[in-house]
């Protein structure tokens, strides 16, 4: 039995929902996702672990020809110098065609959500087992395509921490974890449990998340599509209440991500001093507008803005409310990042049909074509930048000595053609190989 049916055999068993996925038996089942674990080739822990290929991208530079020392789960070398591994080193030799680079980190994430056209619906079909069995395999989807990090930015009843925590963290994509997104009473996914209005409930939203362990404190700022009766450009709580929650997010050592549609919305946030800004489509009722001096602001604040790039090629279109404003968001951000604005690429993956678990890698697709990035801005936003953006500068987003062994290998330039982060042709987790 490999790592991660062990490890997720027991859910198995509490595995009833009645979601359209498990009824067609279509859907991620046990045996789709334990197939590429099986055939996968598991390292012992202790074991020196040498990755060769043609080319390296090192989170920031690309490399040409080196070699990649893993032992216990880290990057203990990167030799570029051409010297023989050592001795007692197991040798991967992925070859001149191939480029190894760090595992890809999706700044944002739904976990909970399946992809369906029916997220909320499906959601309220599970039950804790079976939604926990789902986001494993959602987990596992993401981590087959190279994204070795994910930011899950909103669950039911603090699940994504229960992954994070009671799973062999070789089997799973490293997960920094939301929970329950701060809502307004009713407001956009309230479903999910996270209500609170009013400073002295907000303070012990706040005070509950760092209790029970979270990575990262999430607010709906704004409202957002998907759920019924929120409107995505009318703001959810005024500056003076984000204020009080990034406040105390800080104080509990915890960075504040905020759920930001409509301009309002988006200034009161950077004002509040939140860390990272999701979406930031700017909605009017009708349409699209953001004051240029407010893209400046931005820029120049240094927060990050997280922009849900990435659908699959050929996939459903984006629903009606985002597919009419999509050519006027998307000149928005180009001109937040005309103007140095830090960005990183997080996809909602989960939210729609044309975003399952593992978008990610088209995102890069689109940072170049629709953003106006180079590949190589690109790969950095996805590792270096990204990483730092969540918190994770060092371990994670970097191949170079000391870092996490999460590795991605790839046919082909990716720095030539971004294109060529699809074509992959392993992926280590923690100095396991996953695929
Ligand atoms: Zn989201």
């Amino acid at each position: 039995m490999n790592l991660f049916t062990e490890a997720i055999g027991g859910l198995a068993w509490t595995h009833g929902c009645q979601r359209l996925c498990c009824r067609r038996g279509n859907g991620d089942d046990k045996a789709s996702w334990a197939g590429p674990c099986a055939r996968g080739w598991v390292a012992a822990m202790n074991q020196m672990l040498v990755l060769r290929a043609g080319q390296v991208f090192d989170g920031e530079r690309t490399l040409g020809q080196a070699m990649v020392v893993i032992q216990d789960g880290k990057i203990s070398d990167l030799d570029t110098s051409g010297a023989s591994p050592p001795e007692a080193a197991e040798v991967l030799d992925f070859g001149p065609d191939a480029c190894l680079l760090p595992g890809l980190i999706d700044a944002h994430v739904h976990l909970a959500f399946d992809a369906s056209a029916e997220v909320v619906t499906s959601l309220a079909a599970c039950d804790d087992g079976a939604l926990l069995y789902h986001m494993a395999a959602a987990a596992v989807r993401a981590l087959h395509a190279g994204v070795t990090t994910v930011r899950d930015l909103g669950d039911r009843n603090y699940l994504s921490l229960m992954l994070r925590d009671r799973f062999p963290s070789t089997t799973l994509p490293h997960i920094v974890a939301a929970g329950p997104p701060i809502t307004t009473n009713g407001g956009h996914c309230h479903f999910l449990g996270g209500q609170a209005e009013g400073e002295t409930a907000l303070r012990a939203a706040v005070a509950e998340r760092a209790d029970r362990g979270c990575d990262v404190v999430k607010v709906m700022v704004s409202g957002g599509n998907l759920t019924p009766g929120s409107q995505p450009h009318e703001s959810q709580y005024d500056l003076a209440a984000l204020r009080v929650v990034a406040d105390q997010a800080h104080r509990a050592g915890l960075p504040a991500a905020a759920h930001v549609h409509g301009a309002q919305a988006v200034a009161d946030a950077v004002e509040a001093g939140f860390d990272t800004l999701e979406h930031v489509t700017f909605f009017t009722a009708g349409g699209v507008d953001a004051d240029p001096a407010l893209l400046d602001r931005i820029a120049a604040s240094g927060v990050v803005v997280s922009i849900t790039a990435g659908t699959i090629p050929a996939g459903p279109a984006p629903p009606p409310a985002i597919a009419q404003r999509m050519a006027a968001i998307l000149a928005n951000h180009r001109q937040m990042f005309r103007a140095g604005a830090t960005m990183v690429p997080g996809t909602d993956a989960g939210v729609t049909p044309g975003k399952p678990h593992d978008v990610l890698p088209y995102a890069l697709r689109a940072l170049v074509e629709q953003i106006g990035m180079t590949p190589l801005q690109a790969l950095r936003a996805a590792t270096t930048i990204a990483a730092s953006a969540i918190g994770l500068a060092g371990p994670k987003g970097r191949v170079a000595a000391g870092a996490d062994a999460d590795v991605l290998v790839v046919r082909g330039d990716p720095v030539a053609d971004v294109g060529a982060i699809t074509n992959v042709q392993a992926v280590f987790r923690a100095g396991l190989r996953a695929r």
